[in-house]
């Protein structure tokens, strides 16, 4: 994921919820918590497990990645099932999304039987469904937190993001329907072209709702890499114009050769709503799947995982590792680098041009160089992705 924007010190940003949680970087264990999880980082134990329990949504946002395919999503049986095989190997949080979760008819057959297995729940909903009657249910699972995105600080822009109506409004009411339950909520905003404007304005409201907040540039292409979402990213003068403002320090995550980008294969992994198991949200080349095999039986033996975890650092970036400007570089994915070119260990675009954005914010005056990738498909067009709107 790239670069969070952490904003308002009173509002606490969790660096475990970037959107997947193997997107922070693998950092030096500084308490017990983070001690833990670097040895079962370590150790390839799956620690956390996210299920995109469905693909349908009663939204239509402009930058949604999902593309549902033709087979059916699992059952409640199935759904179950799962359940038991990510307890069995060891999960110990799940995280729910979509799509939209509530749009499950089973949605809390299968949650309360999450938490009654023991998981720490996190859930991830658009909020627009949330009446009391659902808030009620949802405090009831004690989930650790409900994410969910605010993308415009009116009805007009965020139903322009959505293709809905009344969206703020809705979401608005789900939000506090849930705080008045006392249920931690964190909202999550999508700096896009469309509601760059009112960026300002979402921060206000996440501070006046007192609410756990962070603000992101990416857009992601499709799951099966159609990039008209792109059309929406800011461009680099605006991410330099964000990050000017916010004042956040860098994140250096390309320390040497050793270093990874980020946990992908490590201890976490993304079901699809098909049953498909993926090293993260972004990275969607198949380990496994569950209606052929044990989830045990991927985690451990899947090829495209274990070559993650032995190879997945800097110096197996043959791109990255002489770039320039890696060291500003806080948003390179694998994912997001596969979907471009097909291949995890190249870089990306959208990381190029936020490390450009940054370098420029912290040497005024100074035009930051072309990176490796730039130049390669700047050479030879043939390779490039769509990626044409929106760039410098
Ligand atoms: S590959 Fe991208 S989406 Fe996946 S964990 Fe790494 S940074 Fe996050
Ligand atoms: S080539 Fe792009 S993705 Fe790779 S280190 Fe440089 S800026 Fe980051």
């Amino acid at each position: 994921m790239l670069a969070a924007i952490s904003l308002y010190p009173e509002l606490p940003a969790e660096s475990l919820d970037r959107g997947f949680d193997a997107c922070g970087e693998v950092s030096a264990p500084s308490d017990p918590f983070e001690a833990l999880l670097a040895r079962l980082q370590n150790e390839a134990v799956p620690f956390s497990a996210t299920w995109e329990m469905t693909h349908v949504c009663n939204l239509a946002c402009v930058m949604c990645y999902n593309v549902p395919l033709a087979e059916p999503e699992l059952s409640t049986v199935e759904g179950l099932d799962l359940l038991e095989q990510l307890a069995e190997a060891g999960v110990l949080r799940i995280t729910l999304t979509g799509g939209e979760i509530l749009t499950r008819r089973d949605f809390f057959i299968l949650a309360e039987r999450a938490r009654a297995l023991g998981f720490a729940l996190n859930l991830k909903t658009n909020g627009t469904l949330i009446t009391e009657s659902i808030a009620d249910r949802l405090a009831a699972l004690d989930p650790l937190q409900v994410t969910i995105s605010l993308l415009g600080a009116t009805d007009a822009t965020f139903d322009a993001v959505a293709g809905s109506q009344r969206t703020l409004t809705r979401v608005l009411r789900g939000v506090q329907n849930l705080q008045m339950r006392g249920v931690h909520v964190k909202l999550n905003s999508l700096l896009l072209n469309l509601n760059l404007a009112e960026r300002e304005e979402m921060l206000r409201l996440a501070m006046d709702l007192g609410v756990s907040y962070e603000q992101f540039f990416k857009v992601s292409a499709g799951d099966d890499g159609r990039a008209t979402a792109m059309q929406h990213q800011l461009s680099r003068q605006e991410m330099r114009a964000v990050l000017a403002a916010d004042e956040t320090p860098l994140v250096a995550r390309m320390t040497g050769p050793t270093a990874r980008t980020c946990k992908v294969g490590l201890s976490s992994c993304l079901i699809s709503p098909y049953g498909e198991v993926f090293p993260c949200v972004e990275l969607r080349t198949l380990a496994g799947h569950l209606r052929r095999h044990s989830f045990a039986d991927i985690w451990a033996n899947a090829p495209i995982l274990q070559q993650l975890r032995a190879r997945h650092t800097l110096a197996n970036l043959p791109e990255c590792l002489v770039c320039p400007i890696n060291t500003y570089c806080e948003g390179r994915c694998a994912g997001l680098a596969w979907k471009e070119h097909g291949d995890p260990y190249g870089g990306h675009s959208l990381a190029c041009q936020q490390a450009q954005a940054r370098y420029e914010q912290q040497n005024p005056g100074q035009q930051a160089p072309s990176t490796p990738l730039q130049t390669r498909l700047a050479s030879n067009p043939a390779w490039a992705f769509q990626l044409t709107a929106n760039q410098e």
